[in-house]
């Protein structure tokens, strides 16, 4: 069983003017893998605590990931301090020597020394390709551990990780296993009582693994499963995909890389439906998840930004009673909004956000307070919620609601 360290270089971390996201990232790719990682480390610019940090992974781990510092300026200082620890000797990698040249010359600015450095690589390094920017990775053997040199930049370190480096620790594992991971998502329950509903079977069962994660579009769960032939890993991924569906089944509405909105998307198309959204505190944020998607003209015109109360009066056709007897932010006006949408745009639903996105309250309303409404040629219905969060989260919160009624 091998152990790995990830080691981030930059003083920026140290700062606390960014977070390290590409350890945590990393972790989670070496998790699916089955390799554990016993240390994070993070290290400012400066080459002796760099070189100390190396030295210290070197003497209790196999594969040591290293990030960052590997740019053309004085404070990139990881090739210099692996250097100075190992005394490689390194020499200039063609290939993207000539890839730095070309950038420049096509820019048409003069290439500055120090930017040379970035082609440096260690002799006999693996040297991985940057598809994105201009420092290459590197795979170092040394004293039977491996070193892996990426950049910084969260992009160019994942591009290289997916495409070069995990393949290679796979390889390195020495296992014909077939790993596999499959991605569920959920919208409608939260991460800890997602978590609830399978918590026995993430605690009892290891192949496939299966691990809650919350993001930005709703919750899901990653599943993992090894096994020697692809249809065995299938065959597992779908057994426990069958299993978690029967209890939380209802929230669920799509796999890797589906979106909710992709997903309504193909629902409206199916029934011939369209619809039209009056945005206030989303500003149109429901309406460009939507047209996000390819194919999306079929199913809606658009929609009216009405975040002033005057748009919503005298371009949406709220009457002006409503909104002096009862505010903007409230049911009736809710439901004017999404009722007159759907009139002016003629689609089959019209749906309305409007709401308390903060930092100040609006009305006597509280922050968070939002009230969405959707309405057809049949019915309408207006719902209030409160979300928790800054202007940004409450706003995102509003517009994943909206997407949820929808689906539902
Ligand atoms: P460059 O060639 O761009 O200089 P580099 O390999 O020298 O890349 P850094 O200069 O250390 O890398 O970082 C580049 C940028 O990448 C940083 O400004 C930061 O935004 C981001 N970054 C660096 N390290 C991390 C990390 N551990 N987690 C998340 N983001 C990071
Ligand atoms: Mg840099």
């Amino acid at each position: 069983q091998l152990n790995a360290e990830i080691i981030a270089v930059g003083t920026e971390l140290l700062l606390g003017q960014i977070a390290n996201t590409n350890a945590q990232w990393i972790s989670q790719q070496l998790a699916a893998y089955g390799v554990n990682v016993y240390y994070h480390g993070v290290v400012g610019d400066n080459l002796k605590r760099v070189e100390d940090t190396f030295a210290q992974a070197a003497s209790r781990s196999d594969i040591i990931i290293v990030t960052g510092g590997l740019g053309p300026t004085d404070d990139d200082l990881t090739r210099e301090a692996f250097q100075s620890l190992t005394n490689l000797p390194m020499n200039e990698h063609q290939q993207s020597m000539e890839k730095i040249e070309q950038y420049f010359h096509k820019q048409k600015v003069e290439m500055t020394a120090n930017n040379r450095k970035q082609a440096r690589v260690f002799t006999g390094a693996v040297v991985i390709n940057n598809k994105i920017g201009m420092a290459p990775g590197m795979i170092v053997s040394r004293k039977e551990k491996k070193w892996i040199f990426l950049p910084g930049v969260p992009k160019e370190m994942k591009q290289m990780m997916l495409d070069d480096i995990l393949p290679y620790v796979r390889n390195m594992m020495g296992s014909d296993e077939i790993i596999q991971s499959m991605v569920l998502r959920f919208i409608g329950i939260g991460e800890s009582k997602l978590e609830h509903e399978v918590s026995d079977l993430i605690q009892s069962q290891n192949n496939p693994t299966i691990a809650p994660l919350a993001q930005q579009q709703g919750v899901v769960l990653r599943l993992t499963a090894k096994a020697d032939s692809i249809e065995k890993v299938n065959l597992l991924l779908d057994q426990t995909k069958a299993t978690i569906l029967q209890r939380v089944g209802k929230h669920y509405y799509g796999m890797n890389e589906e979106t909710i909105e992709s997903k309504i998307v193909s629902l409206l198309k199916e029934k011939g439906y369209s619809i039209a959204a009056a945005e206030s505190l989303t500003g149109g944020m429901f309406i460009e998840r939507l047209i996000s998607i390819e194919g999306a003209s079929s199913v809606t015109p658009g929609g009216i930004v009405c975040y002033d109360a005057n748009v919503k009066a005298n371009v949406l056709g709220v009457q002006k009673e409503t909104i002096g007897e009862h505010g903007t932010v409230s049911k009736e006006c809710a439901l004017e909004m999404a009722t007159n949408i759907r009139h002016l745009l003629q689609t089959t639903i019209g749906i309305s956000f409007t709401g308390v996105a903060g930092p100040k309250e609006i009305e006597e309303q509280p922050v968070g307070t939002v009230y969405i409404a959707v309405c057809n040629n049949s019915e309408s219905k207006v719902e209030k919620y409160v979300f928790n969060g800054n202007r940004e989260i409450i706003r995102r919160k509003a517009v994943l609601k909206g997407l949820e009624i929808l689906y539902n």
